[in-house]
């Protein structure tokens, strides 16, 4: 069985002042709500503060970057030991990592890997352009962007995301019927590289202007296990629905 997941990244939103209110403002709800690990990203400057307002919770933290070596001349960067001391997720090949800071395949592989060396659970990113989805090219980037997963970060816990670029935060979220197709091949193309078992067991996220509105329509489809929130995981209200819309219906199927 597969526990559903919805995680928010916060993304460059909030300062932590604001974090903290959020946090204060969630935890209470969010921590009663079951069958479904809530996980929240704020920015790297709120990490420690929202770890000791989450203490005791169900709750889990997560941060939305990392770099792959463990310390060093790395002016500005942030570690993976650095993190594993204050959360359990990194969320790995944002898109807008790949596409505003460059991130190659490569890249976003060693940082899997860096992530996983410490114990911090990545989250990893994939998804295609405007472009690509229209020259009918999606899956051919999907799977490349896969192709350096290791069958260990697997059976290490990795979590898929699947956001297709064109979704993001620009209120024009796929069809649910459209993700889970997706999701399905994404399924598929694991199951050749690295087998069955692990095909069905890994997570695989949906991401893209999801709110409390068109969750259902997700959540319902077989394939998606849950959703990466931008936008919508901002707003208290918005995020307790989703997650609790998600124990919901994941429950009853
Ligand atoms: C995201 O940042 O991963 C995301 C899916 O954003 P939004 O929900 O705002 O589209």
């Amino acid at each position: 069985m597969r526990i559903p997941m919805i995680a928010g990244n916060w993304k460059m939103n909030t300062t932590v002042a604001e974090a903290v209110a959020l946090v204060k403002e969630m935890r209470p709800e969010l921590d009663q709500i079951d069958n479904v690990d809530k996980v929240i990203c704020p920015p790297f400057v709120s990490l420690a503060a929202a770890k000791e307002l989450l203490a005791g919770s169900s709750i889990k933290l997560g941060a939305q970057n990392l770099y792959f070596e463990e310390k060093g001349a790395y002016t500005g960067e942030i570690s993976p030991l650095m993190l594993a001391e204050l959360c359990q997720l990194v969320i790995i090949g944002h898109s807008e990592r790949r596409q505003y800071f460059h991130e190659t395949i490569e890249l976003v592989d060693k940082k899997v890997q860096a992530a996983l060396k410490v114990g911090l659970k990545p989250i990893l990113c994939i998804g295609e352009t405007p472009r690509e989805n229209e020259a009918g090219k999606t899956e051919e980037v999907l799977s490349r962007q896969l192709s350096l997963t290791s069958e260990q970060a697997y059976h290490t816990g990795l979590v898929l995301a699947y956001e297709p670029i064109w979704a993001i935060g620009t209120g024009r979220a796929a069809t649910g019927e459209q993700a889970n197709q997706t999701i399905g091949f994404i399924r598929r193309y694991i199951a050749k590289q690295h087998g069955r078992e692990i095909a069905q067991s890994v997570r695989i996220l949906y991401g893209g202007s999801v709110t409390a509105d068109n969750i259902a329509e997700f959540i319902e489809q077989p394939e998606i296990d849950g959703a990466l929130v931008g936008g919508a995981s901002l707003k208290p209200s918005q995020f307790l629905g989703i997650v609790k819309q998600t124990s919901e219906i994941k429950r009853v199927k």
